[in-house]
């Protein structure tokens, strides 16, 4: 299997090339060809499946094809992290067609992304709050989209988004091709898919677990040691990028700070930063400046670094979603990784809980040679 199946125009075919990309992932495989043909998506993915380039190269290649200079295809998603992802994958895999892809999203300044929409764009990739902000002042036209894609759709109504996504329901034309992703499916969410999409064809890559190229390891420990036991743990692993997870911003900046005196290159991103500094923070573990991020989950959706070899969990997620969310950032497309749990006491309930989606016992470990008496 290769992409030559698909039979995309050659400028796509050659940014694809670009991209290194040789073999369809699965929800690729399966996706694309409906895409292709018009029809509206079902999509239950995860973040690691290569899901970006199931609706992104379809939409390029419509492009190709018809009017340049008016807004085409909507992509829709819950955070800025993850627009600017999409918008990358836009220009990479679009490099050698003459398509457009612009963002919108708060927390930055209207005046550039206006400029951008009025210097001309097909495809705009937005948070819904800015969108809507901006079709409010005239400063967008939606009327002439022929695909609306939303990405995340779970997480975006998690976040409270489902009114806005209402909203610009309406702004877009009624006859369109809708492409709806989502990491999990619960009721709300299938109501919500099955009220916008007309025949969809469904497509779900896996049980929705974790990746299965992720190995866990759950390391029992109380409260006080985790920090050293996340220094030995550090000094005594293989690792590349390494993603730790807080519960709080103020765990993460100040762990942040602790792995900083003890000289490791590393960054907090947490949702008290300005949106620069986060930027700023993703850009410089993708480019090598920084191996590792602490962050939490919030400030994390979305972050899109190939090669993360750990995912750590200094704190226990809230659910079992949110590990999915967190897994799902080690172990992509082709490479795999490790999962690592400190887990206290308390946590075991929720541990209990992972173990059923994955459908095994997740090994506990100890540190060999960590002191676990002392404090
Ligand atoms: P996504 O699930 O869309 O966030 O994609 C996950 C990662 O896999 C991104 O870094 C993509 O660039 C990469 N990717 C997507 N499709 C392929 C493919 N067919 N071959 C290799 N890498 C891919």
């Amino acid at each position: 299997m290769n992409f030559e199946q698909f039979s995309f125009d050659p400028r796509i075919r050659a940014g694809i090339k670009a991209a290194g990309y040789v073999t369809p992932t699965p929800i690729q495989q399966q996706a694309i060809p409906a895409v292709l043909k018009g029809h509206d998506v079902l999509g239950v993915a995860q973040t690691g499946t290569g899901k970006t380039a199931v609706f992104v190269l379809p939409i390029l290649q419509r492009l190709t094809q018809g009017p340049l200079g008016r807004v085409r295809a909507l992509i829709v998603a819950p955070t800025r992290e993850l627009a600017e992802q999409i918008h990358e994958a836009t220009v990479d895999l679009g490099q050698r067609t003459r398509v457009r892809s612009a963002t919108v999203y708060g927390g930055v300044s209207k005046k550039a992304q206006v400029e951008a929409l009025r210097r001309g764009a097909e495809i705009v990739v937005a948070c819904p709050g800015r969108l809507l902000d901006l079709a409010n002042d005239r400063s967008i036209d939606l009327s002439h989209v022929e695909v609306l894609v939303l990405d995340e759709a779970d997480r975006m109504c998690d976040m409270g988004f489902l009114p806005d996504i209402r909203r610009i329901l309406k702004l877009v034309p009624a006859r369109r091709q809708t492409l709806f992703f989502a990491a999990t499916m619960p009721e709300e969410i299938r109501e919500l898919a099955d009220s916008i999409l007309k025949d969809p064809v469904a497509v779900q890559i896996g049980v929705i677990a974790p990746a299965k190229t992720v190995s866990h390891a759950i390391y029992p420990v109380s409260q006080a040691l985790k920090k050293n036991l996340l220094l030995a743990t550090l000094e005594q692993t293989a690792t590349g990028r390494v993603l730790i997870f807080t519960r709080t911003k103020y765990r993460a900046r100040n762990l942040a700070r602790d792995l900083e005196k003890r000289r490791y290159r590393v960054s907090a991103l947490q949702g008290n930063m300005s949106q620069n500094g986060r930027q700023k923070a993703i850009d410089g573990f993708r480019n090598g400046r920084y191996d590792i991020l602490v962050a939490t989950d919030v400030a994390s959706r979305g972050i899109d670094v190939s090669e993360i070899s750990h995912v750590i969990n200094f704190d226990m997620p809230d659910t079992v979603d949110a590990y999915t969310h967190r897994i799902g950032r080690t172990g992509r497309a082709q490479s795999t990784g490790e999962a690592f749990t400190f887990m206290t006491q308390g946590d075991e309930p929720l541990v209990r809980e992972i173990e059923k989606v994955l459908g095994k016992r997740i090994e506990r470990r100890r540190l060999p040679g960590f002191n676990y008496q002392h404090r």
